[in-house]
C-alpha cells in the first residue's frame, strides 16, 4: 500500500468505527439468534463471488466463532474467470476448510446445454433452473436432515425488485431451505467500507468496472456490461459469440451475423 492511501484508509477506519461496530454487532447477534432459534438447521453461506456474500461469509464466522461454516457456490460454469481465481482465494484467505465450500454445478456446461436446447433468452430463461436452483437445491436438500439456514448476501437497495425482499424467507424452490440476509438493510457504502476497514478480499472484477459478480453470457446483461465484458474477457466473449453465430445459421438465419450483433 503506497504512503498516500495507508493514511486514507486509517481515516476511513477511525471516522466510521462507530458506524461499522454497530452494523456488525447488529448483524452479528441476528445470525446468532437465528441459529440458536434453528438448532436443527445447518448454518450455510450461500456465496456468489461478490461483494455481498463476502461480507456475510465474514459476519457467519464471526458470529459463529469459527471459520468451519459450510460455504456453497452455484457454478454456472460460466462465472466471470476473475471469479473463480478470488473464490479460491478467498476460500484460503478466511482459511475454510476445502471440504467445506462445495461447489455444486449441473451435469452438463454452459455450452453443452446451449447445444442440446437453444441459447437462453429474456423469453426463455431456463439456465437459472438447469444451473443455479436445480444444483444448489440438490445440496441445500441433501447436506442436512433438518435443513439448512442459507445465509445470503441480498440487500433492499440492489434494486426495485429487491425493496420488499423479506429478511427470513422461506424457500419455495429448495423446500429444506430457510434463506436469512443479515446484510439486508446495508447500502451499498457501507457494505465498501466494511470490505476495506476488515480487509477482506475482494473480487477484482469491480476493479475492471463491472458491477457485480454474475454470468458472462446472460441475457439480462445490459448493453454496458455486455461492452465492459468484451472489453476484460475478449476471448470468452468471442466464443460465445461465435457460438450464436453459428447457432443463428443452423436456425436457417441468412444474416446470421447481424441477427446476432
Ligand atoms: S445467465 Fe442470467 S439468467 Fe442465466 S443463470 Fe446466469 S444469471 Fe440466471
Amino acid at each position: 500500500m503506497s504512503l498516500r492511501t495507508q493514511p486514507t484508509l486509517e481515516t476511513l477506519r477511525r471516522a466510521n468505527a462507530e458506524t461499522l461496530k454497530n452494523l456488525e454487532e447488529d448483524a452479528t447477534d441476528f445470525i446468532k439468534q437465528v441459529v440458536t432459534e434453528y438448532p436443527k438447521r445447518l448454518p450455510v453461506v450461500s456465496f456468489s463471488g461478490g461483494k455481498d456474500s463476502a461480507v456475510v461469509s465474514c459476519l457467519v464466522r464471526k458470529a459463529l466463532e469459527t471459520n468451519e461454516v459450510m460455504h456453497v457456490f452455484g457454478d454456472t460454469t460460466i462465472e466471470y474467470p476473475d471469479t473463480y481465481i478470488f473464490t479460491e482465494e478467498f476460500r484460503r484467505a478466511s482459511q475454510i476448510p476445502a471440504e467445506m465450500f462445495l461447489m455444486p454445478r449441473a451435469p452438463l456446461d454452459w455450452f453443452e446445454m446451449c447445444e442440446r436446447l437453444e441459447p437462453p433468452s429474456m423469453i426463455l430463461r431456463w439456465c437459472c433452473t438447469v444451473f443455479k436452483a436445480n444444483p444448489l437445491g440438490m445440496v441445500m436438500n441433501t447436506i442436512n436432515n433438518g435443513g439448512v439456514l442459507s445465509f445470503e448476501g441480498i440487500r433492499r437497495c440492489e434494486s426495485a425488485s429487491r425493496r420488499n425482499a423479506e429478511k427470513i424467507y422461506k424457500n419455495k424452490k429448495i423446500s429444506h431451505q430457510l434463506s436469512v440476509r443479515p446484510i439486508i438493510d446495508w447500502k451499498d457504502l457501507e457494505v465498501w467500507l466494511y470490505l476495506l476497514v476488515e480487509g477482506i478480499l475482494i473480487n477484482p472484477v469491480y476493479k475492471k468496472g463491472l458491477t457485480r459478480a454474475g454470468c458472462l453470457y446472460c441475457p439480462y446483461n445490459s448493453p454496458l456490461t455486455d461492452h465492459l465484458l468484451s472489453q476484460v474477457y475478449p476471448e470468452e466473449l468471442k466464443e460465445w459469440r461465435d457460438f450464436l453465430v453459428e447457432h443463428a445459421r443452423q436456425i436457417g438465419k441468412k444474416d446470421a451475423v447481424e441477427y446476432v450483433a
